[in-house]
């Protein structure tokens, strides 16, 4: 098994508010992660801890065998510049509940700009690639249109276009589809499917339990900043062993 995301004893406050008590979390590479729990769990903070856009208190991430935000020199941790952990992040494939497009810039120049401004890809190649993932997320025809020209679901199957237009690692997803009217949900979470099944690695923060237990390979349970419990679906949606656990499933179903 090759690990993409290594989590060891993650540690995070906001002042004297404990967000994250301890998390410990290994995501292979190829598996989807889907991360449930209570709101004001920590669910963001881990997924923002990840691309080292909130900073630890404690503990390690690496992602790729990378550590993240930080070197090791002689078995001291040193904080790595903020352009190098920019970087870091470009390999780190980032969708929100809002979708966080430029709105003055069309469905193909949202995809184009970073690979072209961060990674110095040929404008020419950059473009041809974002026309096929913008047709892989069922949107060919779409690329001249501006986002508010778009559904909530369009918009944001143009977000994982273009992140994945950054080739990441890893695809962190918070709440993709929350923020969605109901019938738009199913097309967002059919191109997160596919992407399953291409060997995407993924770890997605969700409420949707249905999606969890058909693509998720490992569901976690996040409650007061730790994990209370993390499996395969089959055994923490369908048999859980913590009450607390039980007593989400129960509310969001
Ligand atoms: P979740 O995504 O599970 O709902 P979050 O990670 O967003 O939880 O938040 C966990 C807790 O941390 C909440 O109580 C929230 O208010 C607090 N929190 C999150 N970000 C900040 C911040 N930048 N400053 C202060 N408190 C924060
Ligand atoms: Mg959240």
């Amino acid at each position: 098994m090759t690990v993409a995301v290594q989590v060891t004893d993650l540690h995070k406050s906001f002042g004297s508010t404990p967000v994250l008590r301890g998390v410990d979390l290994t995501v292979p590479k190829g598996s989807v992660t889907c991360v449930i729990g209570p709101s004001g769990s920590g669910k963001s903070t881990l997924l923002r801890c990840l691309n080292h856009l909130e900073k630890p208190d404690r503990g390690e991430i690496e992602v790729a065998g990378q550590l993240v935000g930080y070197r090791r020199h002689r078995g001291k941790l040193y904080e790595l510049k903020e352009k190098v952990v920019a970087g870091q992040r470009a390999s780190i494939g980032m969708v929100f509940q809002g979708f966080h497009l430029f709105a003055h810039l069309t469905v193909l120049q949202n995809v184009v700009e970073a690979p072209v401004g961060v990674l110095g890809v040929p404008r020419e190649e950059a473009d041809s690639r974002a026309r096929a993932l913008i047709a892989r997320v069922g949107l060919a025809g779409r690329e001249d249109a501006y986002p508010r020209q778009l559904s909530g679901g369009q918009q944001q199957r143009v977000a994982i276009a273009r992140a994945l237009a950054m080739r990441p690692e890893v695809m962190l997803f918070d709440e993709p589809t929350s923020a969605l009217d109901p019938e738009l949900v199913g097309e967002v979470l059919e191109v997160m499917k596919d992407l399953a099944a291409e060997g995407m690695t993924m770890v997605v923060v969700t409420h949707e339990i249905g999606f969890a237990r058909s693509v998720a390979d490992t569901v976690v349970f996040l409650d007061e900043g730790r994990v209370v419990e993390s499996g395969p679906p089959a055994d923490v949606l369908d048999r859980p062993g913590h009450a607390r656990t039980r007593e989400f499933l129960a509310r969001v179903r």
